[in-house]
């Protein structure tokens, strides 16, 4: 007897509920945009959280669900060398579809064509294009060309104008402010969904206090409408979140405080635990990465205690 005659495979599968399968009948991916435009009408900003491993990734989302608040999930183009999209983009899309709220889920700071198309391949919802180390023109022109393929397949597009500071995953860069009318062009010219602005905000751990250029913001959101993002969320003092968001910024993006509850998470374990317990250890991880994100959730949603 073959196989095929042993499992009558087709009337198997399609017996199947496919949403059973995934635990839950309705599903959380969302388009990305449909987040931002949310928040902005509720007074808020959607946090977006990178991950870099299946621990963070459950501690994000056991955040969101605690919470009740929709998110955005990301993973940047620089991380790759430690968490493979081809592992990463699976568990995130995944994840996102089996959330109790909605998420979208992000390539961030994408500038590889191929890993941009593996990633929609993959189903993320969004694609955050760097076009930051272009000339502007160039910047503007190659955004809108990706943002016109992406909109054929539901995909949104978060671009970025201005140099942000800081270290992202390989030489520090200086900051450049984002220019006003330079923002304007870039909303106006490529369809973007979304725009990062650089107003003194930097990635990684900032050298002494952040300082963010409240005026070049006011001065951005008077020329465009796009929801705007602000990169390098940590770090930055819970009062300046708050006033960003009221002044038009509609998604922060936080990666290095989950990175460092990690670590943090980790090596409180393990100096607790003398014999090696990966299962412990994960669950101590997965716990500090849901504290750091609630925390970030509730300033972005205005519910939080300004002492962070
Ligand atoms: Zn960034």
């Amino acid at each position: 007897m073959n196989i095929d005659e042993a499992v009558p495979k087709l009337q198997f599968w399609n017996s199947l509920d496919e949403h059973e399968c995934l635990g839950r009948n309705t599903m959380g991916l969302c388009p990305m945009k449909n987040l931002l435009l949310d928040a902005r009408a509720d007074g808020r900003a959607a946090g977006a959280f990178n991950v870099g491993s299946m621990e963070m990734l459950m501690g994000v989302v056991a955040a969101a669900e605690r919470t009740n608040t929709p998110i955005v999930l990301q993973i940047a183009e620089k991380r790759l060398g430690h968490s493979p999209l081809y592992l990463m983009g699976p568990m995130m899309v995944q994840a996102a579809r089996n959330a109790k709220v909605d998420m979208a889920v992000q390539f961030d700071h994408g500038v590889s064509v191929g890993l941009i198309r593996q990633a929609v391949e993959l189903g993320f919802t969004s694609i955050m294009f760097d076009g930051s180390g272009l000339p502007v023109r160039e910047n503007v022109r190659r955004t809108a060309e990706l943002a016109a393929w992406l909109a054929d397949k539901g995909v949104n597009l978060e671009a970025e104008i201005g140099v942000l500071g800081g270290n992202e995953g390989g030489s520090e860069r200086r900051a450049v402010y984002t220019d006003p009318e330079e923002a304007a062009l870039m909303a106006e010219k490529s369809g973007c969904d979304a725009l990062a602005v650089a107003i003194g905000n930097a990635h990684g751990h900032y050298k002494g206090k952040p300082k963010l250029n409240f005026a070049v913001l006011e001065e951005i959101r008077a020329r465009t409408d796009v929801p705007l993002v602000l990169h390098g969320g940590s770090g930055i003092p819970a009062e300046d979140f708050t006033t960003a968001i009221r002044m038009g910024v509609s998604k922060i993006n936080i990666a290095t405080v989950n990175f460092d509850a990690t670590a943090i998470g980790a090596r409180e374990y393990l100096r607790r635990q003398e014999e090696p317990d990966y299962f412990g250890m994960n669950e101590a991880i997965v716990d500090s990465v849901r504290k750091a994100t609630i925390e970030h959730i509730k300033i972005f949603s205005n519910e939080g205690d300004v002492s962070l």
